[in-house]
């Protein structure tokens, strides 16, 4: 008696089950595959900004910074995470050099800071013709002081020294959709402050999905600017349809830091604090229904000298307690693969 009660349950909840399924899949179909080159923000040498991203299903990748790229790629072959990459038999690559100098279409650049260019200058010798992205605020120190023919070789094709003509500098202009090449990927860049340094969010776009990098940056309060602001009312409206698939942003620091002490940094209460102002465009009724379920992938933790990382841990503790908005933080390791 018992057994038929649990079958006839069953079979009157599969239906149910089933419509279920069908429409969570839909609603939260994933678009977008990155892989984690770089996850922190400094000390390490190894492991400094650095993504790939791509739409799912395509292996051309844009790099969104270029901090660390050839031990990340190595991480993520230890991981298993570059399956899908096929390396011509009669190519002499490994599987890292076939993603640096054939998947890796673009750099786009979001500040001219060391921790997000040290691997795109360290490869560059071995790397293969493609463009570098970036505002022109950043373009230029990187013509002017990286490749420049004197601290190393000017790969790219503008500047001094002998042009080696490897990299073509290609300037974005600030709210406006460029196609990135060699990708089915669009980018709009949006200028962010950074403790005097100008930053940069790239807004990513592919068959319609929307996800948005953030280059290093601080709070508006602290910045006394209102960047962070002009990005939240930007994007309100594709949140609003549901196109945001998710956002790469910066918690350098754990709380407690006062304003003067943030260096162009967010915190877990303040990157809580600026999500809660795009909440709040988005729903104004409710705001904390605004952004549930978006992915927020967690970058440019800092590392210490101390003997004890407490950080990430506590990072990671102090913003899911804050999270009453529902968001799907993630704290990758260097080398994983995110599909959201
Ligand atoms: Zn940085
Ligand atoms: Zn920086």
């Amino acid at each position: 008696m018992r057994g038929s009660l649990i079958i006839l349950f069953s079979w009157w909840v599969i239906p149910f089950v089933l419509l279920g399924c069908t429409i969570s899949t839909m609603a939260t179909e994933q678009q977008f595959v990155t892989i984690a080159l770089g996850t922190a923000g400094g000390l390490t040498e190894a492991n400094l900004s650095s993504y790939l991203l791509a739409p799912v299903g395509s292996t051309d990748f844009v790099a969104l910074d270029a901090g660390t790229l050839l031990t990340g790629l190595q991480h993520a072959n230890t991981k298993g995470n570059l399956a899908d990459i096929v390396v011509p038999p009669e190519s002499p690559l490994s599987v890292e050099g076939q993603v640096l100098t054939q998947h890796i279409k673009t750099y786009l650049i979001s500040h001219a800071h060391l921790d997000h260019l040290a691997g795109l200058v360290l490869n560059s010798p071995d790397d293969t013709s493609k463009p570098i992205l970036g505002l022109s605020a950043t373009i230029d120190p990187l013509r002017d002081h990286l490749f420049n023919g004197r601290i190393w070789p000017n790969f790219g094709d503008e500047g001094s020294g002998v042009l080696l003509k490897k990299y073509h500098f290609v300037r974005l202009q600030p709210g406006v959709e460029q196609a990135i090449a060699g990708t089915s990927m669009t980018v709009k860049p949006f200028a962010l402050c950074h403790a005097g340094v100008p930053s940069t969010a790239f807004l990513l776009q592919a068959n319609g999905a929307y996800a948005l990098y953030f280059g290093d940056t601080g709070p508006d309060d602290a910045e006394h600017c209102d960047n962070l602001h002009r990005v939240w009312q930007a994007i309100a409206p594709l949140v609003q349809q549901g196109h945001l698939r998710g956002m790469f942003i910066e918690i350098s620091y754990p709380n407690g830091r006062d304003l003067s002490h943030l260096y162009g940094h967010l915190t877990p209460e303040w990157l809580m604090t600026e999500l809660h102002r795009l909440a709040a465009l988005v729903q104004p009724q409710r705001p904390t229904d605004a952004l549930r379920g978006i992915t927020v992938i967690v970058s440019h933790i800092k590392p210490t000298l101390q003997r004890v990382q407490p950080e990430r841990d506590q990072i990671r503790q102090q913003v899911e307690s804050l999270n009453d908005l529902g968001l799907r933080f993630i704290f990758s390791g260097q080398g994983d693969r995110i599909v959201f």
